[in-house]
């Protein structure tokens, strides 16, 4: 479903939106593409992916009833966005590479990897594949020229030439205007495909030059589905997934990952409370090694998650049950774990879950710095 390299942006791969495939299937099958059209939808509604297969559709050489053949030399192109006469343009800034004056070429290959990967890309994710997400993106008039030039272009394999705009919204004013007026006077066999999350900062004259298709979050079983197939978890956390994720498929997968990094940390805090108990140190060092190889990342997330536990289980301890967060499995572990805290140690525990995770922040060897956790806890957690 979300393909990994290649992509085939076929209808049938886009999650949710049966209407809308349909309404888009119909325009061509009618011979009624309009010439500029703004799908707007929330971030992770698939508005990406429905405009690349609607784009695919109407090159595809070889058109079936209710998708694109997914074989003929077109979408083979399209398959790594490589056909001639499909254009894209997207949010982009300087680099270290690109110094001045950016524009969506210079991206060109960054884009077509992140895209192939992922149709349902979000800005943020568009930001962090280029290592600029602390900046933001603009569509610059230097763009707007290069747009303009590639419309002088003739068409080299297809009948319609494909402009598509991700993000319009980051226009610059005097882009935003160099693009109406391209719009205005619209040049044979072109198609604009504008994808965008908000009209808040959009031009109102751009607007009103295009057809506007409301694109709505995906529907949650089609959500479910999709977490399904990409996903070997348990079912219930699957339809929760889909439930909270509101439509927005970024943030369903980020539930389901979040959800099974959470379970690890639990598991790893629950075998370094046990080893450090029985003090085997053996299985100290075997723990060490494990946690020492899961990245830094993962390995903050770690310690803050212990840190997370170590209070709730003081809390549980002194009795303060309404102020307690923790989840069922959490639970069950803490009636008993929260007995072994208490003003003895659970200071000095948090200070240690602390002072590892300002370790790991600043480049020290996990090795060290999970092996001196472990001992400090195995000295703090018989204290009582
Ligand atoms: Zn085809």
């Amino acid at each position: 479903m979300i393909p990994v390299s290649d992509i085939n942006m076929l209808f049938k791969e886009v999650i949710g939106h049966k209407e809308i495939k349909e309404k888009l299937i119909r325009t061509v099958k009618d011979n009624r593409i309009s010439h500029a059209q703004l799908f707007l939808g929330p971030e992770g509604s698939g508005n990406l992916a429905l405009v690349l297969a609607y784009a695919q559709y109407i090159s595809c050489l070889d058109r079936k009833e209710n998708d694109s053949c997914g074989k003929c030399l077109s979408c083979m192109k399209y398959s790594k966005l490589i056909h001639p006469d499909l254009h894209f343009v997207f949010p982009v800034t300087t680099t270290k590479e690109i110094t001045k004056d950016p524009v969506s070429d210079d991206f060109i290959n960054e884009w077509r990897m992140v895209v192939t990967e992922n149709p349902y890309l979000t800005l943020f994710e568009w930001y962090e594949s280029i290592g600029v997400e602390n900046k933001q993106g603009i569509i610059s008039v230097k763009e707007s020229n290069e747009i303009i030039r590639k419309l002088s272009l003739k068409t080299f394999e297809s009948e319609y030439k494909i402009m598509v705009i991700w993000m319009p919204e980051r226009m610059h004013p005097p882009a935003a205007n160099k693009l109406l007026k391209i719009l205005e006077e619209p040049y044979r066999n072109t198609v604009f495909l504008l994808i965008s999350e908000s009209t808040e900062h959009f031009l109102p004259t751009i607007l009103s030059r295009t057809q506007i298709l409301k694109v709505p979050g995906i529907d949650e079983e089609s959500l479910y589905l999709a977490l399904k197939e990409k996903y070997d978890h348990p079912d219930e956390e699957l339809r929760k997934a889909s439930r909270l994720a509101d439509g927005n498929l970024a943030r369903a997968i980020e539930y389901v990952e979040r959800s099974e990094e959470t379970k690890n940390n639990f598991d790893r805090f629950v075998s370094l409370m046990r080893l450090a108990y029985s003090k085997n140190m053996q299985g100290i060092f075997s723990w060490v090694e494990e946690v020492s190889a899961i990245g830094r990342e993962k390995q903050k997330n770690f310690l803050l998650n212990g840190l997370r536990l170590i209070r709730g289980n003081y809390l549980l301890n002194m009795n303060n049950r309404d102020l307690v967060r923790l989840s069922d499995d959490e639970m069950e572990f803490s009636e008993k774990f929260s007995t072994f805290l208490n003003h003895h140690n659970a200071a000095e525990i948090t200070e240690e879950l602390n002072k590892a995770c300002l370790h790991i922040e600043a480049n020290a060897y996990p090795r060290i710095v999970f092996l001196d956790l472990a001992l400090k806890l195995m000295k703090q957690i018989r204290k009582n």
